[in-house]
């Protein structure tokens, strides 16, 4: 069992649009792409602290044909190259295209990786060998939360993007969580774990 522990990976789960980027609504050119100014430094403390950070971001606009899946793979393609400048390394990057109310027909679908449906951290787990019971969400809605608390990650809500609103209405099916200011307060929080 010890043995086991030690060849896990803790893991830092990042939801996108407005917890690392601003959120634009349906962020459709890389011009419009802006990291918040503390998310490269929150990230590449994470990776010092020995946690793998991951993305895990709904992109509804795919299913609804506002965006391309290329675009979005293009977008985290900057991120990570934004980051990977800046000292810091994102481990992968996971996106739910789909919708049960999709325009584009190759997108409708109930998947089980649409947010608060924990399909894309599962993913993760199988490609980064990870131990959920010491791992971590941050995010802006409560979505993000409940995918994370769903499996079994502790989460923490920031106040950016969506966040101030949703700090004051926290659904009854969601364990309360410490909510704090922004991505670099959440890190340092985690780290002080
Ligand atoms: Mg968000
Ligand atoms: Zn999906």
């Amino acid at each position: 069992m010890t043995k086991q522990t030690t060849t896990m990976n803790r893991a830092v789960f990042l939801d996108r649009d407005g917890t690392m980027i601003e959120d634009v609504g349906y962020l459709d050119r890389l011009q419009r792409l802006k990291l918040f100014p503390y998310t490269v430094d929150a990230i590449r403390l994470l990776n010092r602290g020995g946690f793998k950070v991951v993305v895990v971001t709904s992109q509804a606009g795919i299913a609804n044909g506002v965006i391309t899946e290329a675009f979005v793979k293009e977008a985290h393609e900057e991120i990570a190259r934004l980051a990977s400048a800046g000292g810091a390394r994102i481990d992968g990057f996971y996106y739910c295209p789909h919708s049960p109310t999709a325009v584009v027909d190759e997108y409708r679908t109930e998947c089980d990786c649409r947010k608060p449906k924990p399909g894309m951290i599962h993913s993760a787990v199988r490609d980064l060998s990870l131990d959920l019971s010491r791992s971590f969400i941050v995010g802006d809605r409560w979505r993000d939360i409940e995918m994370g608390q769903t499996a079994g990650t502790t989460g923490i809500l920031v106040e950016t993007g969506y966040g101030k609103t949703e700090a004051s209405r926290r659904p009854s099916n969601i364990a309360p969580v410490t909510v704090v200011a922004d991505l670099i307060e959440a890190t340092s929080w985690i780290l002080g774990q």
